[in-house]
């Protein structure tokens, strides 16, 4: 391939800028999206956290609901707590490990009720419902009602939804849906899950 001139370089940025701000002047909707991190790779709960951080640094209210990573423990969890944003935790730890399918029920309602408390609450800017998806898949959540509550939900709130196989339902409701592939993950070498890290 021939080198690119300075002058074929400016030519091909400026045709880029002003594709750019094409696309930044048609995006003129001001309102909340529902953003979905989904797919079997890492880096879905960290990333719905990151988000919560953005909002708190501008001093924009956010709120989480941990759904399944009840026991665990869970910087981003604590960290959250430390700076006075509200995060409900569902509390059972893995239902693999429980194996009481009436507790994690009971755990799965008391979490989607705090939920709905916080789909009414118009000051939530940002709210992050993590590993929701488990409780579709194993239909302790009806998916109608999670949709419904979701569709519902205040015009300038984002909610974050994170979790392995999303539902249709809601992928079809969403703005955004980003789908994290594992092209590799260091546990499949062996290697131990690190503390700040992966928890
Ligand atoms: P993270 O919390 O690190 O953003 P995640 O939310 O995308 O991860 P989960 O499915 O919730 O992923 O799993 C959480 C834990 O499992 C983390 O410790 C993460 O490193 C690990 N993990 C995530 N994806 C994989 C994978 N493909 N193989 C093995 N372990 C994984
Ligand atoms: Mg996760």
């Amino acid at each position: 391939m021939t080198k690119e001139t300075d002058q074929q370089y400016e030519q091909r940025m400026k045709k880029t800028k002003a594709a750019v701000d094409e696309r930044v002047a048609r995006a003129q909707q001001e309102r909340g999206t529902l953003i979905v991190l989904t797919g079997n790779g890492k880096g879905k709960s960290t990333s719905g956290f990151g988000t919560i951080f953005r909002a708190a640094g501008y001093g924009i209210k956010a709120a989480v609901v941990q759904y399944i990573k009840g026991t665990w423990p869970c910087g981003e969890r604590d960290l959250a707590l430390t700076l006075g944003i509200p995060v409900e935790i569902m509390g059972t730890g893995f239902t693999w490990e429980t194996q009481n399918r009436d507790k994690d029920i009971a755990a799965a309602e008391k979490a989607w009720a705090a939920s709905k408390a916080f789909l009414e609450d118009d000051s939530i800017e940002v709210l992050l419902l993590d590993e929701i998806t488990y409780m579709l898949t194993y239909e302790y959540l009806d998916v109608k009602e999670v949709v419904a509550a979701l569709a519902a939900r205040p015009h300038n709130q984002t909610v974050i939804i994170t979790g392995r196989n999303c539902h249709p339902d809601v992928i079809a409701l969403a703005d955004t849906v980003s789908e994290i592939n594992p092209v590799k993950h260091a546990f499949e070498e062996g290697i131990k899950a690190r503390k700040g890290v992966d928890w």
